[in-house]
């Protein structure tokens, strides 16, 4: 299988000589440490602020860019590192505590406590202020961004607004790094292994499940993520991002004060993220490169021009990131990219090695009830879009919901899959009753869906959107996939989302971007996708709409496969002939009340069926 998407990765060949990106990108590393040695000082101390902005535009591109949140206060981040280092380095009391220890190791002591204050402050407000959604997340933002700086300032053992001088230089191993140049290496040598890392993280398991964030929660928890504590172990990282840079800020300056850390600057990161690609880890280095030399030149040039000093370049950032992003949406880092691929610059093939073994699933034998609503009954407010409400599917059917619009199908579909909760009545998976459990419990006992609003990652590739659906069957997390040890479970996942995909009739379709394909292919991707995760009940709102004939008889017969192998499939639908023909069972909702329920024949007979509003659809489509 790798094979085949290996083969896919490179087509697209001209006469251009090709390069692979990662050649590319050795090139850039060797060129720039090539000339480290030689580059006058002021570019070195230029290429050092770089690093250093980068560093944390890095952490903002997982956060907003990929994770869908937004963050101002940053800066203030980098300011807690910066000053947890200073203050270990230069506190009489840090040094009375830590007498015993060679006054080399106390920046080291300094990077460990900043860090930990970091992840704790991080954890305190990830848990309060994640939870906001829509504008107040940015705003929470923005406050916590001013109180940290405010407190920089106001903290007497921290040197107030005057900050703390006589920061030592970093040593490691006897070497010093007092002349930026060497500092530079470290500074560089961190940037580009935390891109590294990163890039492997976003290319796994572990990846799959944070760009899923960005499509809301509800489809990531229904695919067996958990979306709260995932988005807290986000944003932590970009907080250590920014804490590291500050780290190695203040041992670079030799001096800390507020200034650095305010709010304007934590903007200035995000213009950073946000212009050079909020999206993709090499946007951070092109918009920390852009900024800082922007920022240079306006800092010269603006002053001038209006006859006084002042922070002008910041209105002019904001100017300018209005014009990128009008013109750029994605960024600048795209564009480049697409140039670059013009050029013969193709992506380097994914070289997976032989699959482990997944975890498999026995499906219960054909006649278990797996899912079971006992009188469920949903209110909201004054509105009953469910009366209680019971119905039964059995491993081994198909079970149909019907009913005309607003009748409570979907509100039905969000109560057993633990998207909302019964008013009254009750849920059981397999036996369990599920009341008060998240989507992703139900994904984890053997539930998979599909949306009616189709809900997948439009920008990533048919394959990836698919192995999404694999993510509870895989274990390994964050740290082996950033160091690459979880490339046998990998090569699993990607395997089976291709088996998948190749059973869904969509193999050619494997590399294109989902969003790209037709409305009717998208729902068919989202079945592949709850397939990937080997459920035994599969919960389908409309999968046939938008559909054409043959792809409505293709998909006819996929589901009756299903059936044939023991999966219970609950389908709502409005395609009358296509839920005649297929189902076992159908239950008929009407005003939130269950009307009617039986076979096709029992429910095309039924006189309160016929009556209430089904009469005409199936005089034209169920007589067939
Ligand atoms: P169907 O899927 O059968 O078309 P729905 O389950 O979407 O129907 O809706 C059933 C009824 O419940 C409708 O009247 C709808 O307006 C109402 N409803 C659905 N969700 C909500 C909600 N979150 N808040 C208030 N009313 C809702
Ligand atoms: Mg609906």
């Amino acid at each position: 299988m790798s094979a085949d998407t290996t083969a896919r990765a490179g087509t697209g060949a001209s006469a251009t000589p090709r390069v692979s990106q990662r050649a590319l990108t050795i090139g850039f590393v060797l060129l720039l440490a090539a000339a480290w040695g030689v580059l006058p000082d002021f570019t070195i101390t230029l290429l050092n602020y770089i690093g250093l902005h980068a560093l944390v535009a890095l952490g903002l591109v997982m956060l907003t860019g990929i994770g869908g949140m937004t963050s101002f206060g940053q800066a203030a981040f980098v300011g807690l590192g910066a000053y947890a280092t200073a203050w270990v380095c230069t506190a009489p009391e840090v040094a009375a505590a830590l007498s015993g220890l060679p006054a080399a190791a106390l920046p080291w002591v300094g990077l460990a406590l900043g860090l930990a204050l970091t992840l704790a402050i991080a954890w305190g407000l990830g848990a309060v202020t994640l939870r906001l959604g829509g504008h107040y997340l940015p705003l929470a933002t923005i406050a916590w961004g001013l109180s940290l700086y405010f407190l920089f300032g106001n903290l007497a053992f921290l040197g107030g607004h005057t900050g703390l001088t006589g920061i030592p230089p970093l040593s490691v191993g006897g070497w010093s790094l007092a002349d930026p140049r060497a500092l530079g290496v470290v500074i560089w040598a961190l940037l580009l292994l935390a891109v590294w890392a990163l890039h492997n993280l976003l290319d796994s398991r572990a990846g799959r499940a944070i760009r899923a964030l960005k499509g809301g929660r509800l489809m990531a928890e229904s695919m067996g993520v958990d979306t709260a504590a995932l988005r807290i172990r986000v944003f932590m990282l970009a907080a250590l991002l920014a804490a590291l840079s500050g780290w190695l800020y203040a041992h670079l300056q030799r001096f800390v004060n507020p200034t650095p850390f305010n709010l304007n600057i934590g903007i200035e990161y995000l213009f950073m993220a946000v212009v050079g690609g909020s999206g993709h880890l090499w946007g951070a280095l092109l918009g920390a490169t852009l900024i800082a030399l922007l920022k240079e030149q306006l800092q010269d040039w603006l002053p001038k021009l209006f006859g006084m000093s002042g922070n002008f370049e910041i209105i002019v950032f904001g100017l300018l990131m209005m014009l990128v992003l009008q013109r750029y949406a994605e960024g600048l880092w795209p564009t480049l990219a697409a140039w670059a691929r013009r050029a013969g610059v193709v992506p380097a093939p994914r070289r997976l090695p032989a699959p482990a073994a997944l975890p498999a699933r026995t499906l219960p034998p054909a006649g278990t009830v797996l899912i079971e609503a006992r009188e469920v009954t949903k209110r909201f407010g004054g509105l009953v879009a469910n009366a209680q409400v019971s119905l039964q599917v059995r491993a081994g059917e198909v079970h149909a919901l019907i009913g005309p619009n607003g009748a409570g199908k979907s509100t039905f579909f969000n109560m057993i899959s633990g998207v909302d909760d019964p008013t009254e009545g009750e849920v059981r998976l397999l036996g369990e009753p599920m009341t008060g459990r998240p989507s992703r419990d139900f994904a984890a006992r053997g539930l998979g869906r599909t949306f009616q609003h189709v809900r997948l990652m439009g920008q990533r590739s048919v394959l990836d959107n698919v192995a999404l659906g694999a993510h509870l069957r895989g274990r390994k997390g964050w740290w082996a996939s950033m160091f690459r040890l979880d490339r046998h479970e990998e090569a699993a996942l990607l395997a089976e989302a291709m088996r998948q995909i190749e059973r869904c009739g969509l193999a050619e379709h494997a590399d294109t971007p989902a969003g790209a394909l037709p409305l009717g292919k998208q729902r068919i991707v989202e079945i592949a996708r709850a397939l990937a995760g080997q459920p035994a009940l599969l919960l389908l709102d409309e999968p046939a709409a938008g559909l054409r004939h043959l792809e409505k008889q293709a998909l006819a017969a996929l589901l009756d496969q299903l059936r044939r192998e023991g999966l219970g499939i609950l389908i709502v639908e409005h395609d009358m002939e296509f839920v005649m023909n297929l189902a076992d069972r159908i239950t008929v909702l009407d005003f939130g009340t269950v009307i009617a329920h039986g076979t096709p024949a029992e429910v095309q007979r039924d006189p309160r069926v016929l009556q209430a509003y089904l009469g005409d659809d199936l005089a034209v489509g169920g007589a067939a």
